[in-house]
C-alpha cells in the first residue's frame, strides 16, 4: 500500500499492521492513499 502525506508530500508506505497512519517524517496523520497510476492493460498478442 501506498500512501502520501498532506503536509510534507513525501510518499510514505505503512503497513497494515499500524492502526494509527502517521508520517514517519513529519508526524502528520493526514495521509492519502496514493493514486494509482494508469493501469496499462498489456494484451499480449496471440
Ligand atoms: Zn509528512
Amino acid at each position: 500500500m501506498g500512501y502520501y502525506c498532506l503536509r510534507c508530500k513525501r510518499i510514505v508506505e505503512i503497513t497494515t499492521e499500524y492502526q494509527v497512519i502517521r508520517c514517519p517524517y513529519c508526524g502528520y496523520r493526514a495521509l492519502r492513499k496514493e493514486r494509482p497510476k494508469v493501469m496499462v492493460k498489456k494484451v499480449k498478442a496471440v
